[in-house]
Parts: structure tokens; sequence; C-alpha cells
């Protein structure tokens, strides 16, 4: 065993786990895990734990199922709402193996990210990444199933229930702690019900483990008050959605690279081409970095979501914004596109393919947009050259398949799983008949 392996081994012992989790992601980002007695854990940490691929959405045929999960020992954490003194749980984050080559399994998003992160290291690259994911809490009803009914309904006469939302996100953040995140800031959103927590940057691959574990967490601590914690995102119409701000920047040599103090904006020439690169593969990022039918619902203007295509050092209407950075090493840029129901393997890795092609392609970045853009139209906009998102999963999901960068950065595994799945989805909900119809149409006609 390596020596990070075995002090896993060490720590399952003085810390009572008698079972292990092991967990990856499907395409689609929903965390999966396997079950393991933790006497297992060396033989997991050296040959591996064999499962069957075929029921895993997206994974393989079922002539080919066989993978082995291999666990990464930097991912160990004990889970805090199933541990106590004697018994605990503990969770391990996986890399896929194909067992039929040996290799790493190609449709695991996990490995995805891996191959856009090698991409900026053999141009002499390392990337951070830090999220800013938005959720809704709501209620159970009696049966436990979620409501759309917000916990803290401000504006309703019970001050009770305003109380409870700070008790579980103070329990949530306790219980992220817990398993090893740093919380730099938490706050209640703009919307009823809605929350906000922010962790530390990390490496991108660390982040998009985090981002999974987040999701989990704050979903399962929740449930515990009773409360269904919700990252689709836009729960409730003509309100703010939930989004997931993600923060990129590029190290080189242990320097920030997208920081130039000369710069008017204070960003590098390659901060630049990297904006220059996500606003010109954004709309076939969308189909990766906003997958669901949901997610163009709240890509529309005014509600602090963006819609347009386009870049500012200050206002929030644009899709990339330039953060003000206190020191150097903090320089970055704020892509305001996504959101918390993405695969964030398969979103970072897209956007850092993106942002490369620029720097690759030395791509020129347009002038910011200092005004709000959503109040322009149509005509200002074309003189400004600025594009529109995809309005609907889609044409998100077209414009990837027109997109070669974009649709290559997913791979030749899961770019077609990638597109079939979600093509299926969207014709799933164009032949579906809404509550908004039915309210709208069934006694009129
Ligand atoms: N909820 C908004 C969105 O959909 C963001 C609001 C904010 O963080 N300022 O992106
Ligand atoms: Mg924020
Ligand atoms: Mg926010
Ligand atoms: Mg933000």
């Amino acid at each position: 065993l390596t020596e990070d392996a075995q002090a896993v081994v060490d720590e399952i012992e003085e810390k009572n786990v008698d079972f292990l989790r092991l967990q990856f992601t499907d395409i689609l980002g929903t965390v999966k895990n396997v079950s393991v007695p933790a006497e297992q854990v060396e033989k997991a940490f050296s040959e591996g734990i064999y499962f069957d691929g075929s029921s895993i959405e997206g994974f393989v045929r079922i002539q080919e199922s066989d993978m082995r999960l291999v666990p990464d020992p930097d991912t160990f954490a004990v889970l805090p709402w199933r541990n106590s003194e004697e018994h605990a749980s503990a969770r391990l984050i996986c890399d896929v193996i194909n067992t039929s080559t040996g290799e790493p399994f190609e449709g695991d998003p996990r490995r995805v990210l891996k191959n856009a992160l090698e991409r900026a290291e053999e141009l002499g690259y390392t990337v951070n990444a830090a999220p800013e994911p938005e959720f809704f809490l709501f209620e159970e009803d009696e049966g436990g199933r979620a409501t759309t009914k917000t916990s803290d309904a401000g504006g309703y006469f019970d001050v009770a229930p305003k109380d409870l939302a700070s008790d579980v996100r103070r329990d949530i953040i306790y219980g992220l702690e817990d398993m090893g995140f740093e919380i730099e800031a938490s706050h209640h959103e703009v919307a009823q019900g809605q929350h906000e927590i922010n962790f530390e940057y990390d490496d991108a691959l660390s982040t998009a483990d985090n981002v999974a574990t987040f999701r989990t967490v704050v979903r399962a601590i929740a449930a515990e008050h009773d409360l269904h914690a919700t990252f689709m995102p836009k729960p409730i119409p003509r309100i703010n959605g939930s989004g997931m701000h993600t923060h990129i920047s590029l190290f080189e040599d242990g320097e920030n690279a997208f920081h130039d103090e000369d710069d008017e904006f204070d960003l590098s020439e390659e901060a630049h081409q990297f904006i220059a690169g996500i606003l010109e593969h954004a709309p076939a990022l969308a189909a990766v970095t906003n997958p669901t039918v949901n997610s163009y619902k709240r890509l529309v203007p005014g509600y602090e979501a963006p819609v347009y295509v386009a870049w500012s050092d200050r206002n929030r209407s644009a899709l990339i914004r330039k953060p003000a950075a206190r020191i150097p090493a903090a320089s970055r840029i704020e892509a305001r596109f996504p959101d918390p129901s993405c695969n964030p393997y398969l979103a970072f890795a897209a956007l850092i393919h993106a942002g490369l092609d620029g720097i690759e392609r030395g791509l020129e970045c347009p002038d910011p947009v200092r005004e709000n853009i959503y109040e322009f139209d149509e005509e200002k906009r074309e003189e400004y050259g600025i594009e529109t998102l995809p309005e609907n999963l889609g044409e998100a999901v077209d414009e990837l398949e027109a997109d070669e960068t974009i649709y290559n950065a997913l791979g030749e595994h899961v770019g077609p799983k990638f597109v079939e799945a979600k093509n299926q989805e969207h014709e799933d909900y164009l032949v579906d008949v809404s509550d908004w119809e039915l309210d709208r149409y069934l006694e009129k006609f």
C-alpha cells in the first residue's frame, strides 16, 4: 500500500469505522455508492472492488459490465451522520477502472475531469476552482415527500420556522466541517427558503469531489430536520433560482497566471483569452453546466442569472464576472451560468477545455459590458455583438453536438451518452402537459 493508503487504513482502525462507502458518480452527476465492510479496505486499495457497471446510468453495455472501483486515499472522510464512538461509517471517492483493459474507464466523469487537467498541465497550468452552490430548504408533507413550501417563509406570521432555517444551516455547516470542508461564508439568499454556503477553493478535482459531497451532506442533514434540500435550479417560478457560480484560476509555477497588475482589469492576457474561450463556447457549455429542462427556467432576464453572452468587471447580469481580488493570488474569473444540477466533474472539464481553447488559439476577448444587459433591446445587443444562451435544453444539446471542442471535452464515451440522455429528457418534457397548461386552458376551452 502507498503511504496515503496506509494512513487511511490506520485511521479506519482508530475511529472504529465498520463500513466504507465507495463512491463515484454517474454521467448525470448522481452519487452512487457501494458499501463494503471496513476489513476490505486493503483489498480495495490494492486491487479495487468489483461492481456491475451495466446498471449505472450511461456507463456501459451489459456485455462489458465489469468495472472496478479504486479508492482515492485523499478523499477519506468519516460520515458525520453515521458516527458514534464504537461504530462509524466513512466514504472514499473512487476512480473507475475498466477490468478488461486495466485502464481508467473513460466513461467515469472523474476521469473526464482528469483528462482536462492533464491538458492544462501540458500547457503548464494547474487549475483551481471554487463554487458557490445555492439551494432551497423545503418542508416535507406528512408522507415525507418534498413540497415547495419554504421552511423560513419570511412574511408568514410564524416566527419559529425562521429560526429553524438558521439552525439547520448551522448543522449543515458543522456536518461539512466534520467532513473536512473549510467553510468561507454562508448566507440566506435572495429568495425565501434559499441559502448559499461557500467553501474554500481547491484544485479543480478536489473541488468537484467536494461539490458531489456537499450536495449529499446538505440533503442528509436537512432530512434530519425533516426538510428537503433541493439543488433544482428553479423550483419556484418568478423568484430567483439557484445557481452555482464557479470561480476559476490558472496557476503557473506556483503563481497566479490570471493576474497582471498592469492591465486595466488586473487580468493577464491568458485570463482574457480564457474568458474569450468560455464566451465563444458558452452555448455548447450550457448543455453541460445547465443540463436539465429546469435549468432554462432559471436563465431568464430579471433574476440575477445570466442570459446574455458577455463578461463584466462590475455587473452581475453578465455570464462571466471578474471579482475584485484583494491579493494577486486570488485573481480569478467567475462563471455565473452554471447551476447546481450539473455534474461538477463534467461541468468543470468543459469549462476548462473552453478556456484553454481560448488560450491555445489566442482568442481576442471582447470589451466588458458594464451596463445592465437585461435592459438592452435586441438592436443594442446586436450593436454590442452580444449573443444569447440557448433557450432550452434541446437547443443547448444541439449546440453541444455542433461544438467539437466541448463535445470532445466529454470524451468518446460520455459525449454520445450524454447527448442521448439529454435529448431524451428534453423530448420527454415536450410531450408532457404541465400544470401551467391545465390552469390556463382546461376550463377556458
Ligand atoms: N440566485 C442567482 C442565480 O441564479 C444568483 C444570486 C447571487 O448570488 N447574487 O444565479
Ligand atoms: Mg455568493
Ligand atoms: Mg449567491
Ligand atoms: Mg457569486
